[in-house]
């Protein structure tokens, strides 16, 4: 068994393009399949938990992180870096784990605040 990331994208399908049979793999799927810094704040924690359960449970021995040509997230995160960030907005609800807060992202300050 291996931890396969990869992006949320349709076309990509991680289990027919290594012809791996079910349960040949733990799968992690998000936009343009990012594997973000750990930190200890609770922000955007979801593919550090998947990591975490994956070695230390599952101990899996390999780590897959899986690209594909014409990524509109590798595309967006560019755009960003080149400045160009105004078709990209962030937008959702989350819980806070630690206080069971409702917490909603705020476009002007980049971050998750109460509602
Ligand atoms: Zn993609």
């Amino acid at each position: 068994m291996a931890l396969l990331i990869s992006c949320c994208d349709s076309r990509v399908n991680g289990l027919s393009i290594f012809g791996a049979a079910h349960g040949d793999f733990f799968v992690h799927r998000n936009i343009a399949n990012l594997v973000p810094p750990y930190h200890t704040d609770n922000h955007g924690q979801a593919t550090s938990a998947v990591i975490e359960y994956a070695v230390t449970v599952l101990k899996v021995p390999r780590i897959i992180v899986m690209g594909h040509s014409k990524c509109g997230g590798v595309a967006g995160c560019r755009g960003m870096c080149e400045g160009n960030a105004g078709a990209l907005e962030l937008h959702g609800l989350r819980t806070d784990i630690g206080s069971g807060e409702l917490l909603a992202f705020d476009g002007s300050t980049k971050d998750f605040v109460s509602i």
